[in-house]
């Protein structure tokens, strides 16, 4: 008798039944037994404060890594270390089963956002609490629970089948959310510990419930700050209004000049690298994407604006922007103060598409504003100009673009998982974000990522009262036990 008609409940209600794949069946039956002792660990995970940000947490993130070690080394990863990275720990592991097996590299990260306003939140951050079917607590989506998930798929396979059926190399790090900044490093000391042959993260959302989603491109970014300064000291506007030119109008200036009126960049030579895309692709797009309608609503607007001719989706994920993220400058407290600014600063970042460079676009961008203001050689160093004013561009945090293959294996697994899964096509779609690790992986390691996101915009990622579904968190182990089989088999064609 198939032992999964004498299952005792029905665990997968609304999805395929395992007893109906082919895949060898008793990972995922493991895996649906043992959800309940599946939560209570999850519970304890996010227990604890691991706010990277935070100085007063840096003991917590160490106990954090030691727990995650800790635990991978209790379901049968014997190898896993604590790994010291100069800033937080990474949590190191792998499994080999077969060199000539393919080699998946699983990433994610243990470290969380701030809980700040505490005041807002139902239950405390870090209690863990279960209620209504859901997970509550910093870190539940973002990225605990989707970490945890690739967790309990692999303990899924070593409980019942021994080992995973591919080799397995695996990555948590502890600063993600503070931007990372020791991972490359971390990854060229110890280049030997993370060869694969194709890398999965779930750290992305899904399209809507129910709608699974993969992600098959990023933005890349350059981020930086204008600075104008004009006079030694900020001046009585009384005694020089008019005849001194003023910082932060000229910095206004400078900004409304970076678009056009047909909401389109203003930078010359900005569009030169812009991928072109085929209109048999950009149809594809339209249909998968969320329409402009639940981008607005999402974003709390009644109507958009941007570039002509693309839609709401093209426009934040296939197309270039430049938003401005801050102004500052001149008076800004209580009462009025009648002066004319000695310095303004206004903090912006572009977001850029395959196939823009960071730094060429840094190139335009100093070309662009030395037409305007005279910037000295390079634009790293103040130069006055003959309206007096002195402008400085710093730039900040850069990443490249990522294009990913979606015929790659690894993610014609990962699609293929999906499909099996939630019984509905996944979305293969761009997003607008960046995520510094996929760019790193496909640099130095060759290697595709399938961005296999179980997270959605309502989980309350980066705010108060984070949570994550437990049906989904059910769900994304089984897209996981679902993903390593069909990557060990060398991922079907999608
Ligand atoms: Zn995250």
């Amino acid at each position: 008798m198939n032992q999964l008609d004498s299952s005792p409940r029905a665990p997968y209600a609304g999805t395929n039944h395992p007893a109906h794949t082919g895949l060898g069946k008793s990972p995922l039956l493991h895996a649906a037994a043992s959800l309940p002792s599946f939560e209570q660990q999850l519970q304890e995970f996010i227990r604890q404060p691991s706010v990277s940000s935070d100085p007063a947490c840096r003991r917590d993130l160490r106990g954090c890594a030691r727990w995650l070690a800790s635990h991978l080394r209790e379901i049968g990863i014997a190898s896993t270390k604590v790994v010291e990275t100069g800033g937080h720990p990474a949590v190191v592991g792998r499994i080999d089963v077969d060199p000539r097996r393919p080699t998946l590299l699983i990433y994610g990260h243990y470290d969380v956002q701030p809980v700040k306003p505490e005041s807002e939140w139902r239950y405390p951050p870090f209690s863990g609490r279960i209620a209504d079917g859901y997970i509550f607590g910093r870190g539940a989506a973002d990225d605990k629970g989707q970490l945890f998930a690739h967790v309990k798929a692999l303990e899924s396979w070593i409980k019942t089948k021994g080992s995973p059926p591919c080799n397995v190399r695996i990555l948590f790090e502890g600063e993600e959310e503070i931007g990372s900044p020791h991972l490359r490093d971390l990854l060229s000391k110890r280049r030997s510990d993370f060869v694969a042959d194709g890398a999965v993260v779930s750290d992305t959302q899904m399209r809507g419930p129910g709608q699974p989603a993969l992600t098959v491109g990023l933005r890349g970014k350059l981020a930086f700050d204008l600075i104008l300064e004009g006079p030694r000291k900020d001046l009585h506007s009384g005694s020089f209004g008019g005849a001194i030119r003023n910082p932060l109008e000229a910095l206004c200036e400078l900004v409304t000049g970076f678009y056009n009126a047909d909401g389109s960049l203003a930078i010359e030579g900005i569009y030169d690298d812009v991928a072109i895309r085929s209109s048999s692709s950009r149809r594809r797009l339209l249909l998968m994407a969320p329409s402009a309608r639940e981008l607005y609503e999402a974003a709390g607007v009644a109507s958009g604006w941007g570039e002509n001719g693309y839609s709401a989706y093209e426009r934040v994920s296939t197309r270039p922007s430049l938003s401005v993220n801050g102004i500052t400058g001149g008076h800004q407290g209580p009462g009025t103060k009648a002066i004319i600014p000695s310095r303004a600063v206004a903090r912006l970042s572009f977001r850029l598409v395959p196939n823009q460079d960071p730094s060429r676009v840094a190139d335009l961008l100093r070309r662009h504003i030395a037409s305007r203001v005279p910037l000295d050689r390079g634009g790293q160093y103040p130069a006055f100009s003959a309206t007096g004013l002195r402008c400085q561009i710093k730039f900040r945090e850069s990443a490249r673009p990522v294009k990913l293959d979606s015929n790659s294996p690894v993610i014609s697994s990962a699609a293929e998982a999906l499909r099996q899964t939630f019984k509905r096509e996944p979305a293969l779609l761009p997003s607008g974000g960046s995520i510094p690790i996929v760019e790193t992986l496909q640099s130095m390691f060759g290697l595709q990522t399938a961005l296999m996101g179980f997270a959605l915009p309502t989980d309350g990622l980066h705010a108060p009262n984070e949570h994550f579904e437990l049906k989904r968190f059910a769900l994304a182990i089984e897209a996981s036990i679902r993903m390593m089989d069909l990557f060990s088999k060398g991922g079907k064609r999608w």
